[in-house]
């Protein structure tokens, strides 16, 4: 079980951007810079719209 990737629009400035589903740091969206991902030592909390779920291969 490698965990999937999730591609997060963000709620503030509607980029889109991949986050991986166990991310171990906090991300944050690369244009505005809002958080979109914390880690919660599993499966992350999002904060944007996931659009897509890619599974890792
Ligand atoms: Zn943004």
């Amino acid at each position: 079980m490698a965990g999937d990737f999730h591609r997060v629009a963000c709620a503030d400035c509607e980029n889109e951007q991949v986050v991986f589903g166990k991310a171990a740091s906090v991300v944050s969206c690369a244009v505005c810079g809002t958080t979109l991902a914390t880690p919660t030592g599993g499966e992350a909390e999002f904060h944007g719209e996931i659009v897509e779920t890619v599974e890792a291969r």
